[in-house]
């Protein structure tokens, strides 16, 4: 066992990758009980005799080693601790079966509660970056992505809304069964369930992307309204950034407000209270993310401005792409903001405590529109689809950026120094047009 990422040390293991999870979950609604069966697949990445599986404030009743033998545990606050019969070597394959159940909640970190959690009529999913492990067990590292079956039973009345593509949903007498397949190798943190009494609308898709909404039947109309234009910031983005990489879009509207709403695999969650026109970048902002983040992928949460610096000019692109404010002068808005904010932040490393503080997002924007200026628009924009068709569903770090947009233009060299790797706000460089 060996602790995972810089930014969540007590998450993760390194030993192994995991290929697939394969999990049957049983929740009741009225009284939040969990009850699950996670088949986690995985690789061992170096001779190991033990390993650790996050969970958290459920119970594991039993752990079965390649289907047949039960294996000793012990669980701690945050982990299971599994000592293997025997000792696996580096690419050695390996399966656990857990059995695991309670009242999941979600856990409290440093940013917040994260992970599964009760609604007024309903559950949502919101693990970014640690709640994963609060409803099922896993390798919770960013860089650990793998495959998914879903199998959700709940009641009747309700429908459990999944990341990946549904194959079955289907009444069984007073139960409601869904079951949802992913090939698209999936960071446990981007990997959700939704639980509500939630109606399917399919948005028309005027663009290549088919977009399925669930809401509240009450929240149908205003839900439609708010998300008539995800098929034309497809066509936008599609321009932009390349081909739309997931095989699905999915929103789930929740009866209940949120505070933020959040992406994951091929879906995003919004609150009641994002339907107005003021969301529309929030809107935005989400889809933009199944290209940054939920494809292109970050391998440590140091690099998290990759996902929300990108999603956040995404929000530019669509703001200027509607003949509203430009990128240039939105970008000019935020950098008057960000120069009066304390420039105690280094883009490229933030540390923990400040990964999703604003200046993260709007920095990263800002250091991107700074390319822009530098490269021009062509050779920008064809960086940003080199950017996202050679890491489509990979890992990425900030020195691969670096080293594409070096290779595009030598100065973005000294350009991504100033802006991602040192605290001083830098200036905007002057147009490529202007000069
Ligand atoms: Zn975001």
């Amino acid at each position: 066992m060996t602790a995972g990422d810089a930014y969540a040390p007590q998450s993760g293991d390194l030993s192994y990758d995991v290929v697939s999870y394969d999990l049957e979950i049983d929740y009741r609604v009225r009284t939040n009980r969990l009850e699950g069966r996670a088949v986690v697949n995985a690789i061992a990445a170096r001779t190991t005799s033990t390993v650790t599986l996050d969970l958290v404030g459920l119970r594991a009743s039993r752990i079965r080693l390649d289907g047949t033998s039960s294996v000793s545990f012990r669980q701690g606050p945050r982990a299971l601790q599994i000592g293997l019969p025997r000792r696996l070597e580096a690419g050695e394959e390996f399966s656990l079966e857990v059995v695991y159940a309670g009242a999941p909640a979600p856990r409290r970190s440093r940013w917040g509660s994260i992970g599964w959690e009760e609604l007024a009529d309903g559950a949502l999913v919101a693990n970014q970056p640690t709640g994963a492990p609060t409803w099922f067990p896993c390798n919770d590292r960013p860089d650990d992505r793998a495959r998914y079956r879903m199998r959700i039973t709940t009641d009747r009345d309700y429908v459990a809304v999944a990341t990946g593509t549904r194959v079955e949903d289907r009444v069984a007498g007073r139960r409601r069964v869904a079951e949802y397949v992913s090939d698209v190798p999936t960071a446990t943190y981007l990997a959700a369930v939704q639980i509500g009494r939630y109606a399917r609308t399919e948005l028309p898709s005027a663009g290549p992307l088919p977009v399925e909404l669930w809401a509240p039947p009450a929240l149908r109309a205003p839900a439609v309204a708010a998300f008539d234009k995800v098929a034309a910031m497809g066509v936008v983005f599609e321009d932009a950034f390349g081909a739309y990489p997931q095989p699905q879009y999915t929103i789930v509207v929740t009866a209940d407000e949120l505070e933020i709403p959040l992406e994951s695999q091929g879906m995003a969650v919004f609150g009641a209270n994002h339907l107005d026109a003021d969301s529309e970048r929030l809107v935005a902002h989400e889809l933009a993310h199944q290209w940054f983040g939920n494809s292109v992928g970050i391998e440590s949460w140091r690099d998290i401005w990759l996902n929300e610096g990108f999603a956040c000019y995404a929000e530019w692109i669509w703001s200027e792409a509607t003949g509203d404010a430009s990128a240039e002068a939105c970008a000019e808005a935020h950098h008057a903001r960000l120069r009066a904010e304390p420039q105690d932040l280094v883009l490229g490393d933030p540390g923990a405590d400040l990964m999703f503080d604003d200046r993260v997002y709007k920095r990263g924007a800002l250091t991107l529109h700074a390319l822009r200026l530098t490269l021009g628009d062509e050779r920008f924009f064809a960086l940003l689809r080199e950017w996202v068709a050679r890491y489509r569903h990979a890992l990425a770090t900030t020195d691969d950026f670096r080293a594409l947009a070096v290779a595009a233009e030598p100065s973005a060299g000294e350009l991504l120094r100033r802006w991602v790797d040192r605290p001083a706000l830098p200036r905007l460089p002057r147009a490529r047009s202007r000069r």
